[in-house]
Protein backbone atom coordinates (compact mmCIF):
# COMPACT_ATOMS: atom_id res chain seq x y z
CA UNK A 1 0.00 0.00 0.00
CA UNK A 2 1.52 3.56 -1.02
CA UNK A 3 1.42 6.23 2.11
CA UNK A 4 4.20 4.75 4.59
CA UNK A 5 4.04 5.39 7.96
CA UNK A 6 4.42 7.90 10.77
CA UNK A 7 0.82 8.50 10.75
CA UNK A 8 -1.16 8.78 13.92
CA UNK A 9 -4.91 7.37 12.87
CA UNK A 10 -5.73 5.47 9.88
CA UNK A 11 -9.19 5.56 8.72
CA UNK A 12 -10.20 2.78 5.91
CA UNK A 13 -13.03 4.04 4.29
CA UNK A 14 -14.01 7.31 2.51
CA UNK A 15 -17.81 7.24 2.95
CA UNK A 16 -19.53 10.55 5.00
CA UNK A 17 -18.59 8.77 8.29
CA UNK A 18 -15.11 8.18 7.24
CA UNK A 19 -14.33 11.53 6.15
CA UNK A 20 -15.78 12.97 8.88
CA UNK A 21 -14.16 11.02 11.18
CA UNK A 22 -10.48 11.71 9.47
CA UNK A 23 -11.42 15.30 9.59
CA UNK A 24 -11.79 15.54 13.33
CA UNK A 25 -8.95 13.50 14.27
CA UNK A 26 -6.87 15.75 11.58
CA UNK A 27 -8.28 19.24 13.26
CA UNK A 28 -7.56 17.80 16.69
CA UNK A 29 -3.30 17.66 14.75
CA UNK A 30 -3.19 14.09 13.92
CA UNK A 31 -1.67 13.02 11.31
CA UNK A 32 -4.38 11.17 9.04
CA UNK A 33 -4.00 8.69 5.98
CA UNK A 34 -7.89 7.61 4.60
CA UNK A 35 -7.76 4.44 2.37
CA UNK A 36 -10.16 3.60 0.18
CA UNK A 37 -11.42 0.70 -2.08
CA UNK A 38 -13.19 2.69 -4.79
CA UNK A 39 -11.30 5.02 -7.44
CA UNK A 40 -12.98 7.49 -6.14
CA UNK A 41 -13.21 8.74 -2.51
CA UNK A 42 -17.23 9.82 -0.68
CA UNK A 43 -18.30 5.98 -0.56
CA UNK A 44 -22.07 6.52 -0.69
CA UNK A 45 -21.84 10.31 -1.80
CA UNK A 46 -20.29 9.45 -5.16
CA UNK A 47 -21.65 10.80 -8.39
CA UNK A 48 -20.82 9.43 -11.87
CA UNK A 49 -22.32 9.50 -15.54
CA UNK A 50 -23.81 6.31 -15.59
CA UNK A 51 -26.24 6.50 -18.63
CA UNK A 52 -25.08 8.76 -21.15
CA UNK A 53 -22.13 11.34 -21.50
CA UNK A 54 -22.78 14.58 -19.57
CA UNK A 55 -25.72 13.03 -17.31
CA UNK A 56 -24.20 13.26 -13.97
CA UNK A 57 -26.19 10.40 -11.48
CA UNK A 58 -25.97 10.15 -7.76
CA UNK A 59 -24.81 6.47 -7.69
CA UNK A 60 -26.32 6.19 -3.70
CA UNK A 61 -26.94 9.30 -1.55
CA UNK A 62 -29.14 12.01 -3.55
CA UNK A 63 -31.29 14.37 -0.76
CA UNK A 64 -29.40 15.55 1.93
CA UNK A 65 -30.89 17.02 4.91
CA UNK A 66 -29.61 15.35 7.30
CA UNK A 67 -26.35 16.92 6.38
CA UNK A 68 -27.46 20.24 6.54
CA UNK A 69 -28.78 18.96 10.45
CA UNK A 70 -26.17 17.19 11.85
CA UNK A 71 -24.24 19.26 14.34
CA UNK A 72 -20.99 17.69 12.26
CA UNK A 73 -21.26 18.96 9.21
CA UNK A 74 -22.77 22.37 10.71
CA UNK A 75 -19.38 22.39 12.80
CA UNK A 76 -17.29 21.75 9.59
CA UNK A 77 -18.84 24.69 7.75
CA UNK A 78 -17.97 23.24 4.35
CA UNK A 79 -18.47 25.59 1.48
CA UNK A 80 -20.99 23.57 -0.60
CA UNK A 81 -23.64 24.29 -2.79
CA UNK A 82 -26.75 22.82 -1.39
CA UNK A 83 -30.10 23.39 -3.74
CA UNK A 84 -33.62 23.33 -2.81
CA UNK A 85 -35.96 22.58 -4.71
CA UNK A 86 -39.60 24.39 -5.17
CA UNK A 87 -40.93 21.45 -2.76
CA UNK A 88 -39.27 19.24 -0.26
CA UNK A 89 -41.80 16.52 -1.02
CA UNK A 90 -44.85 15.11 -3.24
CA UNK A 91 -46.86 11.73 -2.93
CA UNK A 92 -49.35 11.44 -5.87
CA UNK A 93 -52.38 9.25 -5.55
CA UNK A 94 -54.43 8.07 -8.20
CA UNK A 95 -57.77 9.84 -7.56
CA UNK A 96 -57.07 13.55 -6.86
CA UNK A 97 -53.79 16.03 -6.29
CA UNK A 98 -50.57 15.03 -4.61
CA UNK A 99 -50.14 15.84 -1.20
CA UNK A 100 -47.32 18.26 -1.18
CA UNK A 101 -44.59 18.46 1.63
CA UNK A 102 -43.77 22.34 1.32
CA UNK A 103 -40.89 23.86 3.62
CA UNK A 104 -43.44 25.64 5.65
CA UNK A 105 -45.43 23.27 7.63
CA UNK A 106 -48.71 25.60 7.89
CA UNK A 107 -48.49 25.75 4.33
CA UNK A 108 -48.22 21.71 4.35
CA UNK A 109 -51.20 21.58 6.63
CA UNK A 110 -53.87 24.01 4.70
CA UNK A 111 -53.20 21.36 1.80
CA UNK A 112 -54.27 18.28 4.13
CA UNK A 113 -57.57 19.75 4.52
CA UNK A 114 -59.13 18.22 7.46
CA UNK A 115 -56.11 16.74 8.57
CA UNK A 116 -54.29 20.36 9.45
CA UNK A 117 -54.26 20.11 12.65
CA UNK A 118 -53.04 16.93 13.37
CA UNK A 119 -49.78 17.05 11.02
CA UNK A 120 -48.85 20.46 13.04
CA UNK A 121 -49.92 17.98 16.17
CA UNK A 122 -47.44 15.27 14.80
CA UNK A 123 -44.71 16.39 12.54
CA UNK A 124 -45.31 20.19 12.62
CA UNK A 125 -44.10 19.78 16.84
CA UNK A 126 -41.01 17.36 15.53
CA UNK A 127 -39.70 20.32 13.14
CA UNK A 128 -40.58 22.80 16.24
CA UNK A 129 -38.40 21.15 18.46
CA UNK A 130 -35.55 22.09 16.60
CA UNK A 131 -32.21 21.27 16.16
CA UNK A 132 -31.70 20.56 20.07
CA UNK A 133 -34.05 17.50 19.72
CA UNK A 134 -31.99 16.43 16.14
CA UNK A 135 -29.08 16.64 18.10
CA UNK A 136 -29.96 14.52 20.62
CA UNK A 137 -31.53 12.28 18.11
CA UNK A 138 -28.32 12.15 16.46
CA UNK A 139 -26.34 11.83 19.24
CA UNK A 140 -28.62 8.98 21.13
CA UNK A 141 -25.82 8.32 23.51
CA UNK A 142 -24.65 10.95 24.68
CA UNK A 143 -26.10 13.91 27.18
CA UNK A 144 -29.46 15.14 25.73
CA UNK A 145 -29.88 18.65 24.04
CA UNK A 146 -33.76 18.48 24.32
CA UNK A 147 -34.50 16.16 27.44
CA UNK A 148 -38.05 17.79 27.10
CA UNK A 149 -38.64 17.65 23.53
CA UNK A 150 -37.61 13.97 23.52
CA UNK A 151 -40.04 13.23 26.13
CA UNK A 152 -42.56 14.55 24.06
CA UNK A 153 -41.41 12.85 20.89
CA UNK A 154 -40.63 9.51 22.05
CA UNK A 155 -44.33 7.90 22.61
CA UNK A 156 -45.41 9.19 18.87
CA UNK A 157 -41.90 7.72 17.40
CA UNK A 158 -41.85 4.36 19.10
CA UNK A 159 -45.34 3.68 17.59
CA UNK A 160 -45.54 1.23 14.47
CA UNK A 161 -46.93 3.56 11.23
CA UNK A 162 -50.04 1.83 11.11
CA UNK A 163 -51.46 3.21 14.76
CA UNK A 164 -49.63 6.74 14.78
CA UNK A 165 -51.84 7.10 11.50
CA UNK A 166 -54.79 6.75 13.20
CA UNK A 167 -54.11 10.32 13.90
CA UNK A 168 -55.34 10.93 10.32
CA UNK A 169 -58.52 10.78 8.79
CA UNK A 170 -57.73 11.31 5.20
CA UNK A 171 -56.11 9.56 2.96
CA UNK A 172 -53.59 11.93 1.51
CA UNK A 173 -52.46 12.44 5.25
CA UNK A 174 -52.01 8.79 5.89
CA UNK A 175 -49.96 7.95 2.57
CA UNK A 176 -48.14 11.09 3.11
CA UNK A 177 -46.72 9.48 6.71
CA UNK A 178 -46.27 6.05 5.39
CA UNK A 179 -44.06 7.47 2.36
CA UNK A 180 -42.03 9.19 4.52
CA UNK A 181 -41.72 5.60 6.92
CA UNK A 182 -41.12 3.61 4.41
CA UNK A 183 -38.09 5.30 4.00
CA UNK A 184 -36.58 3.30 7.17
CA UNK A 185 -36.61 -0.30 5.18
CA UNK A 186 -39.13 -1.20 8.04
CA UNK A 187 -42.48 -3.09 8.33
CA UNK A 188 -44.44 -0.33 8.81
CA UNK A 189 -46.28 -2.59 11.73
CA UNK A 190 -42.84 -2.22 13.51
CA UNK A 191 -42.58 -0.16 16.43
CA UNK A 192 -40.06 3.14 15.85
CA UNK A 193 -41.25 3.06 12.13
CA UNK A 194 -43.23 6.21 12.86
CA UNK A 195 -40.31 7.76 14.48
CA UNK A 196 -38.19 7.70 11.21
CA UNK A 197 -41.33 9.44 9.40
CA UNK A 198 -42.09 11.89 11.53
CA UNK A 199 -38.24 13.22 11.99
CA UNK A 200 -37.59 13.11 7.50
CA UNK A 201 -40.74 15.07 7.25
CA UNK A 202 -39.98 17.31 10.05
CA UNK A 203 -36.55 17.91 8.28
CA UNK A 204 -38.39 19.03 5.18
CA UNK A 205 -39.61 21.96 7.80
CA UNK A 206 -36.91 22.55 9.43
CA UNK A 207 -33.63 22.98 7.37
CA UNK A 208 -35.83 21.00 3.47
CA UNK A 209 -34.46 18.34 1.26
CA UNK A 210 -31.53 19.84 -1.09
CA UNK A 211 -29.09 18.10 -3.10
CA UNK A 212 -25.71 19.47 -3.84
CA UNK A 213 -25.60 21.26 -7.39
CA UNK A 214 -23.70 18.99 -9.42
CA UNK A 215 -24.40 16.12 -7.54
CA UNK A 216 -23.42 14.91 -4.07
CA UNK A 217 -19.89 14.06 -4.71
CA UNK A 218 -19.43 17.93 -4.60
CA UNK A 219 -19.65 17.44 -0.25
CA UNK A 220 -17.02 14.27 -0.27
CA UNK A 221 -14.99 16.35 -2.77
CA UNK A 222 -15.06 19.45 -0.09
CA UNK A 223 -14.54 17.23 3.09
CA UNK A 224 -11.20 15.58 0.80
CA UNK A 225 -9.87 19.07 0.36
CA UNK A 226 -10.47 20.10 3.57
CA UNK A 227 -8.60 16.97 4.52
CA UNK A 228 -5.57 17.52 2.52
CA UNK A 229 -5.30 21.63 3.72
CA UNK A 230 -5.06 19.91 6.96
CA UNK A 231 -2.25 17.50 6.39
CA UNK A 232 -4.22 14.78 5.57
CA UNK A 233 -3.35 12.33 3.25
CA UNK A 234 -5.53 9.92 1.16
CA UNK A 235 -5.06 6.62 -0.98
CA UNK A 236 -7.96 5.38 -3.12
CA UNK A 237 -8.16 1.82 -5.01
CA UNK A 238 -7.05 -0.03 -2.31
CA UNK A 239 -8.89 -2.48 -0.57
CA UNK A 240 -8.25 -3.64 2.98
CA UNK A 241 -8.86 -7.26 3.69
CA UNK A 242 -6.71 -7.94 6.96
CA UNK A 243 -5.73 -4.87 9.31
CA UNK A 244 -2.30 -5.91 9.66
CA UNK A 245 -2.35 -4.94 5.60
CA UNK A 246 -2.54 -1.22 7.59
CA UNK A 247 0.46 1.20 7.92
CA UNK A 248 1.43 1.24 12.35
CA UNK A 249 -0.87 4.06 13.84
CA UNK A 250 -2.32 4.59 17.20
CA UNK A 251 -5.65 4.81 16.19
CA UNK A 252 -7.84 3.06 13.50
CA UNK A 253 -11.20 3.80 12.45
CA UNK A 254 -13.35 1.70 10.36
CA UNK A 255 -15.96 2.99 8.15
CA UNK A 256 -17.18 -0.44 7.47
CA UNK A 257 -20.14 -3.10 8.56
CA UNK A 258 -19.51 -5.70 11.03
CA UNK A 259 -19.25 -8.47 8.33
CA UNK A 260 -16.12 -6.86 6.70
CA UNK A 261 -14.82 -6.01 10.16
CA UNK A 262 -15.06 -9.43 11.31
CA UNK A 263 -13.44 -10.49 7.97
CA UNK A 264 -10.49 -8.53 8.89
CA UNK A 265 -9.89 -9.30 12.29
CA UNK A 266 -11.70 -12.24 13.20
CA UNK A 267 -9.74 -14.70 14.57
CA UNK A 268 -8.35 -11.46 16.77
CA UNK A 269 -11.35 -10.82 18.55
CA UNK A 270 -12.50 -12.05 21.71
CA UNK A 271 -15.29 -14.60 20.89
CA UNK A 272 -18.13 -13.19 22.68
CA UNK A 273 -17.64 -10.05 20.75
CA UNK A 274 -17.00 -11.92 17.72
CA UNK A 275 -20.26 -14.21 18.34
CA UNK A 276 -22.38 -10.69 18.93
CA UNK A 277 -20.97 -8.98 15.56
CA UNK A 278 -21.88 -12.45 14.02
CA UNK A 279 -25.24 -12.26 15.23
CA UNK A 280 -25.34 -8.37 13.75
CA UNK A 281 -28.56 -8.35 11.49
CA UNK A 282 -28.48 -6.90 7.71
CA UNK A 283 -32.06 -5.33 6.34
CA UNK A 284 -33.76 -5.49 3.00
CA UNK A 285 -31.65 -4.31 -0.29
CA UNK A 286 -32.65 -1.85 -2.63
CA UNK A 287 -32.74 -2.00 -6.55
CA UNK A 288 -31.77 1.13 -8.03
CA UNK A 289 -32.27 2.65 -11.43
CA UNK A 290 -31.20 5.83 -12.92
CA UNK A 291 -32.56 7.40 -16.25
CA UNK A 292 -31.68 10.01 -18.47
CA UNK A 293 -34.62 12.30 -19.92
CA UNK A 294 -35.36 14.00 -23.01
CA UNK A 295 -37.71 16.19 -21.15
CA UNK A 296 -39.24 16.44 -17.50
CA UNK A 297 -41.44 13.33 -15.95
CA UNK A 298 -44.88 14.32 -16.93
CA UNK A 299 -46.93 13.68 -13.97
CA UNK A 300 -50.73 13.67 -14.05
CA UNK A 301 -50.46 16.43 -11.61
CA UNK A 302 -48.04 19.17 -11.84
CA UNK A 303 -47.59 20.63 -9.02
CA UNK A 304 -45.10 17.24 -8.74
CA UNK A 305 -42.80 18.96 -11.57
CA UNK A 306 -41.76 21.20 -8.65
CA UNK A 307 -40.92 18.31 -5.99
CA UNK A 308 -37.06 17.24 -4.98
CA UNK A 309 -38.71 13.62 -4.29
CA UNK A 310 -41.42 12.11 -4.96
CA UNK A 311 -42.66 8.68 -3.35
CA UNK A 312 -44.91 6.21 -5.42
CA UNK A 313 -46.95 3.64 -3.69
CA UNK A 314 -50.52 5.01 -3.32
CA UNK A 315 -52.55 4.55 0.01
CA UNK A 316 -50.94 3.82 3.23
CA UNK A 317 -52.31 0.46 2.78
CA UNK A 318 -50.58 -0.45 -0.67
CA UNK A 319 -47.17 0.79 0.98
CA UNK A 320 -47.87 -0.87 3.86
CA UNK A 321 -48.24 -4.14 1.89
CA UNK A 322 -45.14 -3.86 -0.13
CA UNK A 323 -43.06 -2.96 3.24
CA UNK A 324 -44.70 -6.01 4.84
CA UNK A 325 -43.67 -8.07 1.47
CA UNK A 326 -39.92 -7.19 1.45
CA UNK A 327 -39.58 -7.96 5.48
CA UNK A 328 -41.02 -11.06 4.79
CA UNK A 329 -38.45 -11.99 2.01
CA UNK A 330 -40.70 -11.63 -1.59
CA UNK A 331 -40.72 -9.19 -4.28
CA UNK A 332 -43.81 -6.69 -4.20
CA UNK A 333 -45.58 -6.39 -7.58
CA UNK A 334 -46.55 -2.93 -6.66
CA UNK A 335 -43.45 -1.76 -4.75
CA UNK A 336 -42.92 1.72 -2.80
CA UNK A 337 -40.69 3.54 -5.26
CA UNK A 338 -38.61 6.47 -3.77
CA UNK A 339 -37.78 8.93 -6.53
CA UNK A 340 -35.95 11.65 -7.41
CA UNK A 341 -35.76 14.73 -9.36
CA UNK A 342 -32.53 16.43 -9.03
CA UNK A 343 -33.58 18.96 -12.18
CA UNK A 344 -36.05 20.40 -9.49
CA UNK A 345 -33.38 22.04 -7.93
CA UNK A 346 -30.19 21.96 -9.96
CA UNK A 347 -30.31 21.98 -14.11
CA UNK A 348 -26.67 21.12 -14.52
CA UNK A 349 -27.15 17.67 -14.01
CA UNK A 350 -28.07 17.12 -17.94
CA UNK A 351 -27.08 18.96 -21.21
CA UNK A 352 -29.81 21.92 -22.06
CA UNK A 353 -33.15 20.56 -21.81
CA UNK A 354 -32.57 16.79 -20.74
CA UNK A 355 -33.09 15.49 -17.37
CA UNK A 356 -31.70 12.91 -14.97
CA UNK A 357 -33.93 10.74 -12.66
CA UNK A 358 -32.91 8.61 -9.27
CA UNK A 359 -35.23 5.69 -8.01
CA UNK A 360 -35.33 2.84 -5.83
CA UNK A 361 -37.18 0.14 -4.10
CA UNK A 362 -36.87 -2.46 -1.73
CA UNK A 363 -35.95 -5.81 -2.35
CA UNK A 364 -35.39 -8.29 -0.17
CA UNK A 365 -31.70 -8.97 1.24
CA UNK A 366 -29.17 -10.45 -1.51
CA UNK A 367 -31.86 -10.55 -4.29
CA UNK A 368 -30.83 -11.05 -7.83
CA UNK A 369 -34.51 -10.11 -9.22
CA UNK A 370 -34.54 -7.16 -12.13
CA UNK A 371 -36.90 -5.13 -11.04
CA UNK A 372 -36.82 -2.14 -13.98
CA UNK A 373 -40.36 -3.29 -14.94
CA UNK A 374 -42.13 -3.11 -11.47
CA UNK A 375 -40.25 0.79 -11.18
CA UNK A 376 -41.23 2.25 -14.63
CA UNK A 377 -44.87 0.89 -13.84
CA UNK A 378 -45.43 2.35 -10.96
CA UNK A 379 -43.68 5.95 -12.05
CA UNK A 380 -46.36 5.20 -15.38
CA UNK A 381 -48.95 4.68 -13.05
CA UNK A 382 -48.69 8.43 -12.10
CA UNK A 383 -46.80 9.86 -14.81
CA UNK A 384 -48.51 8.40 -18.47
CA UNK A 385 -46.49 8.93 -21.40
CA UNK A 386 -42.65 8.79 -18.83
CA UNK A 387 -41.33 6.09 -20.78
CA UNK A 388 -41.44 7.97 -24.58
CA UNK A 389 -38.64 10.35 -22.68
CA UNK A 390 -36.47 7.73 -21.66
CA UNK A 391 -33.26 8.19 -23.49
CA UNK A 392 -30.89 5.40 -21.53
CA UNK A 393 -31.47 3.74 -17.94
CA UNK A 394 -29.20 1.80 -15.96
CA UNK A 395 -30.36 -0.81 -13.12
CA UNK A 396 -28.40 -1.82 -10.36
CA UNK A 397 -29.28 -4.62 -7.77
CA UNK A 398 -27.91 -5.84 -4.89
CA UNK A 399 -25.20 -7.70 -6.30
CA UNK A 400 -23.95 -4.79 -8.14
CA UNK A 401 -24.44 -2.26 -5.25
CA UNK A 402 -22.26 -4.33 -3.41
CA UNK A 403 -19.59 -4.58 -5.65
CA UNK A 404 -19.33 -0.75 -5.89
CA UNK A 405 -19.18 -0.28 -2.13
CA UNK A 406 -18.96 -3.54 0.00
CA UNK A 407 -20.52 -1.33 3.07
CA UNK A 408 -24.21 -2.30 0.40
CA UNK A 409 -24.41 -5.97 1.72
CA UNK A 410 -26.84 -7.69 0.13
CA UNK A 411 -28.19 -4.35 -0.96
CA UNK A 412 -28.88 -2.89 2.21
CA UNK A 413 -27.94 0.64 2.13
CA UNK A 414 -29.08 1.38 5.50
CA UNK A 415 -25.88 -0.57 7.14
CA UNK A 416 -28.18 -3.05 8.89
CA UNK A 417 -31.74 -3.12 10.04
CA UNK A 418 -33.02 0.00 11.82
CA UNK A 419 -35.33 -1.94 14.01
CA UNK A 420 -35.99 -1.02 17.58
CA UNK A 421 -33.02 -4.32 18.29
CA UNK A 422 -30.55 -2.60 16.79
CA UNK A 423 -31.07 1.24 17.67
CA UNK A 424 -28.18 0.79 19.58
CA UNK A 425 -25.44 -1.09 17.37
CA UNK A 426 -23.37 -3.04 16.37
CA UNK A 427 -23.55 -4.18 19.56
CA UNK A 428 -24.99 -3.27 22.81
CA UNK A 429 -22.93 -0.72 24.86
CA UNK A 430 -22.68 2.88 26.26
CA UNK A 431 -19.92 2.69 23.49
CA UNK A 432 -20.75 0.94 20.55
CA UNK A 433 -17.90 2.65 18.63
CA UNK A 434 -15.49 1.19 20.58
CA UNK A 435 -14.04 -2.25 19.42
CA UNK A 436 -11.94 -4.77 21.87
CA UNK A 437 -8.80 -4.00 19.85
CA UNK A 438 -6.70 -1.23 21.13
CA UNK A 439 -6.96 1.75 18.80
CA UNK A 440 -9.64 0.37 16.65
CA UNK A 441 -13.45 1.86 16.22
CA UNK A 442 -15.90 1.71 14.19
CA UNK A 443 -17.27 4.49 12.57
CA UNK A 444 -19.67 3.71 9.74
CA UNK A 445 -23.93 3.67 9.09
CA UNK A 446 -23.67 -0.07 11.52
CA UNK A 447 -23.09 2.80 14.54
CA UNK A 448 -25.23 5.10 16.15
CA UNK A 449 -26.89 7.00 14.50
CA UNK A 450 -27.69 4.75 11.85
CA UNK A 451 -27.93 5.22 7.98
CA UNK A 452 -27.65 8.68 6.22
CA UNK A 453 -25.46 11.24 5.32
CA UNK A 454 -24.67 12.88 8.79
CA UNK A 455 -21.39 12.10 9.67
CA UNK A 456 -21.82 11.78 13.16
CA UNK A 457 -20.85 7.67 13.32
CA UNK A 458 -17.22 9.47 12.12
CA UNK A 459 -17.47 12.33 14.73
CA UNK A 460 -18.53 9.62 17.51
CA UNK A 461 -16.02 7.65 16.61
CA UNK A 462 -13.59 9.92 16.39
CA UNK A 463 -13.84 11.86 19.32
CA UNK A 464 -13.64 8.89 21.68
CA UNK A 465 -10.22 7.60 19.97
CA UNK A 466 -9.09 11.17 21.09
CA UNK A 467 -10.12 11.18 24.62
CA UNK A 468 -8.51 7.78 24.73
CA UNK A 469 -5.71 8.39 22.76
C1 LIG B 1 -28.93 3.73 -3.37
C2 LIG B 1 -28.73 4.54 -2.09
C3 LIG B 1 -29.47 5.68 -1.89
C4 LIG B 1 -29.29 6.44 -0.71
N1 LIG B 1 -29.95 7.62 -0.58
C5 LIG B 1 -29.67 8.42 0.47
C6 LIG B 1 -30.16 9.75 0.50
O1 LIG B 1 -30.79 10.22 -0.45
N2 LIG B 1 -29.88 10.50 1.61
C7 LIG B 1 -29.11 10.03 2.64
O2 LIG B 1 -28.89 10.76 3.62
N3 LIG B 1 -28.60 8.79 2.61
C8 LIG B 1 -28.84 7.98 1.55
N4 LIG B 1 -28.27 6.74 1.46
C9 LIG B 1 -27.50 6.24 2.61
C10 LIG B 1 -26.10 6.84 2.71
O3 LIG B 1 -25.46 6.79 1.46
C11 LIG B 1 -25.31 6.06 3.76
O4 LIG B 1 -26.02 5.97 4.97
C12 LIG B 1 -23.97 6.74 4.03
O5 LIG B 1 -23.22 6.88 2.85
C13 LIG B 1 -23.19 5.91 5.03
O6 LIG B 1 -21.93 6.49 5.21
P1 LIG B 1 -20.69 5.65 5.73
O7 LIG B 1 -19.54 6.57 5.79
O8 LIG B 1 -21.07 4.91 6.95
O9 LIG B 1 -20.44 4.51 4.62
P2 LIG B 1 -20.33 4.58 3.05
O10 LIG B 1 -20.78 5.86 2.51
O11 LIG B 1 -20.99 3.33 2.56
O12 LIG B 1 -18.76 4.48 2.77
C14 LIG B 1 -17.98 3.36 3.10
C15 LIG B 1 -16.71 3.43 2.28
O13 LIG B 1 -15.80 2.43 2.76
C16 LIG B 1 -15.18 1.82 1.66
N5 LIG B 1 -14.76 0.48 2.07
C17 LIG B 1 -15.56 -0.52 2.48
N6 LIG B 1 -14.83 -1.62 2.78
C18 LIG B 1 -13.53 -1.26 2.56
C19 LIG B 1 -12.29 -1.96 2.69
N7 LIG B 1 -12.24 -3.25 3.09
N8 LIG B 1 -11.14 -1.32 2.38
C20 LIG B 1 -11.16 -0.02 1.98
N9 LIG B 1 -12.31 0.69 1.83
C21 LIG B 1 -13.48 0.06 2.12
C22 LIG B 1 -16.25 1.80 0.59
O14 LIG B 1 -15.70 1.64 -0.71
C23 LIG B 1 -16.91 3.14 0.80
O15 LIG B 1 -16.30 4.14 0.03
C24 LIG B 1 -28.39 5.98 0.30
C25 LIG B 1 -27.64 4.83 0.08
C26 LIG B 1 -27.78 4.12 -1.12
C27 LIG B 1 -26.91 2.92 -1.37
Amino acid sequence: MRGGDGFDAVVVGSGPNGLVGALTLAAAGRRVLVVEAGERFGGGLRTEELTLPGHRHDVCAAVLPLALASPAFRELALEVDFRHPPVPAAHPLDDGPAVLIHREAGRTAAGLGADGVAWLETVGATARAGFPLIDTLLAPLGVPQAPLSAVRFGPQALLPVSVLARAFRTAGARAALAGMAAHSMLDLRSPLSSGYGLVLAALAHLVGWPVVRGGSQGLADAMVSRLRGLGGELVSGTRIGDLRELPRAEIVLLDVTPRQFLAMAGPRLPAGYRRRLERFRYGPGVFKMDWALAGPVPWRDAAVRDAGTVHLGGTLEEIALSEAEVAAGRHPRRPYVLLVQPGAADASRAPAGGHTLWAYCHVPNGSPLDMSERIETQIERFAPGFRDLVLARAGRGPAELERHNANLVGGDIGAGLAGLGQFVRPVLSPRPWRTPLRGVYLCSASTPPGSGVHGMGGRQAARLALASH
